[in-house]
Formats: structure tokens, C-alpha cells, sequence
């Protein structure tokens, strides 16, 4: 699963308001809808690949544009909060069902469809987050990192997946750079990235597992970053029995009741 957090500025206007009079530090953010997902889909295209983009309300809202170029080119949309606010930075169950259906409604007004994937922002839920998904009829979180295999969380007799994540198979970590708002590096080579990507996808392909990576187009769709990514594309096309799918069809996959480890077998090849 290739995923892409498309954040845009919201993200730094969630953590300080007064950015909103900064062009400077809003144009690092801005890039990601504006230029760096446009690439992105080109990538894609180019080896046909489906993927899932987290898109917050607030940034559908300033970039409708974009949110149906990925929808139209056959991607995911998904649910990433309204303003990129953190659900256990939230200060009760009603704010936060509040934000999730805000922001559910903009995306379907775009798409024309329901949403069905939520990744929190920052991956910090709240104790209400996930029960507030399985009413909603939400078909999976992407927010733990209990395990690094998908696998049911049932909520209250309703199917709910969790598709781990974790920070290494992140962009962030090693590409985030942006003093006003507190990121200082450590601003790796996307050889380190790379190669961590490439260890990990291994070991994974190894045991018949799904490997998931988050990106973000602010960060991902720079040029150096886009080659990474794409020897990332070429090392895992070299493997026989290798899908990349949407996180809404690998969460179809995983039965309903509680599970840990389930094997996920390549449907086709
Ligand atoms: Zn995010």
C-alpha cells in the first residue's frame, strides 16, 4: 500500500493560526496539492499503481482540483480530520464526531462517494475515535502501530480494520524540515529513506505480509524524493506475486471477526 497524506498547509495552520499571514511558510505546504501531487499521479500512472490519498476537509475545500484528479485517476480518497487536528488533542467525543463528519462531507461532495478510510492526524486517536469510526460504518482505521499486519479490530459486533502504520515507512521522519513551525531535520538523503524502505519491504515480502508507506506530497513530490520513490517502485516490481492495492481493498480483505497475522495472499500474477 503506497499512501499519501496530502496535509497542504493545514497541518502548520492547526499548530499556529498567525501562519495564515506567513506566504513564505504557507508555500512550503501549498506545494504538496499544487505541485507535488500532480507528479505523484504522474508516477503512478506511469506503472499503474492505485494508491490512497488522506486528504484533510480543509485542504479539499481550498483544492477541490486535486482531490478529483486522484479520484478520477482511480485512487483512494480518504479521511485525515478537517484541519489536521490530532483527535486526543480534542476535548470531547461531540468536537471530535463533529470534525469527522464535517470532514466526511466534503469529501463525498467531491467524490460522489462515501468515505470509507480514516488515518488520524499526526496518529494520535482519542479513546473515542475508534468506536466513533465503527458507527459511521467505517471500513478501517490506518492510526496503530499494535502490529505491522492488518488485522480486525471489531468494535461493538461492527467490522472495523486496522492497517498498521509506523514511522520508519514514513516520509516525514526523514524529509521534514521547516523551522517555523518546530521541524528541524534531521533532513536525510533519500538514500537513507530508501534503503530503510527496501530492508523493511523485504523482510515483509519474506513473510507474505502487506507493506504500507506513507508519504506526503509536500515533502515526497521533490525531485531527489520522487527518484527514491521511484527505485522504491522498481525494487518491488522485481518480486513475483507483488500487488499494490488501495487501503480500502486490502481492508476488504481481512475477515470480520478479531484477527492477528493474517496472511494476505497477491490476487493476481
Ligand atoms: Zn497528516
Amino acid at each position: 500500500m503506497f499512501t499519501f497524506d496530502m496535509d497542504g498547509v493545514s497541518g502548520m495552520l492547526r499548530r499556529d493560526p498567525n501562519i495564515a499571514n506567513r506566504p513564505s511558510v504557507l508555500s512550503q505546504g501549498e506545494f504538496g496539492p499544487t505541485v507535488g501531487t500532480p507528479r505523484i499521479l504522474d508516477l503512478l500512472e506511469s506503472y499503474g499503481i492505485p494508491a490512497t490519498f488522506f486528504i484533510p476537509g480543509y485542504v479539499a475545500e481550498h483544492h477541490p482540483g486535486a482531490v478529483h484528479s486522484v479520484h478520477g485517476r482511480g485512487h483512494e480518497v480518504a479521511h485525515h480530520g478537517y484541519l489536521h487536528e490530532p483527535p486526543a488533542s480534542l476535548g470531547s467525543r461531540e468536537e471530535e464526531a463533529s470534525i469527522l463528519d464535517r470532514a466526511s462531507k466534503i469529501l463525498a461532495r467531491i467524490t460522489k462517494q462515501p468515505v470509507l478510510g480514516y488515518r488520524s492526524p499526526s496518529w494520535d486517536i482519542s479513546e473515542w475515535t475508534l468506536d466513533l469510526l465503527a458507527e459511521r460504518g467505517f471500513a478501517y482505521d490506518s492510526s496503530l502501530m499494535d502490529n505491522d499486519v492488518p488485522h480486525s479490530i471489531a468494535r461493538r459486533g461492527t467490522k472495523l480494520v486496522e492497517l498498521p502504520v509506523h514511522w520508519s515507512l514514513d516520509d516525514a521522519p526523514y524529509y521534514s524540515f521547516n523551522p517555523a513551525v518546530g521541524r528541524v531535520g534531521p533532513l536525510l538523503s533519500p538514500q537513507i529513506a530508501l534503503d530503510t524502505w527496501i530492508w523493511e519491504f523485504d523482510r515483509v515480502y519474506a513473510s507474505g505480509t502487506a507493506f504500507m508507506l506513507t508519504m506526503h506530497p509536500y515533502l515526497s513530490g521533490h525531485h531527489s524524493r520522487l527518484e527514491a520513490l521511484e527505485r522504491l517502485i522498481k525494487h518491488i516490481r522485481s518480486h513475483p506475486n507483488v500487488e499494490f492495492m488501495r487501503c480500502i481493498d486490502v481492508a476488504r480483505l481481512i475477515p470480520g471477526r478479531a484477527t492477528r497475522g493474517t496472511k494476505l495472499r497477491a490476487r493476481t500474477k
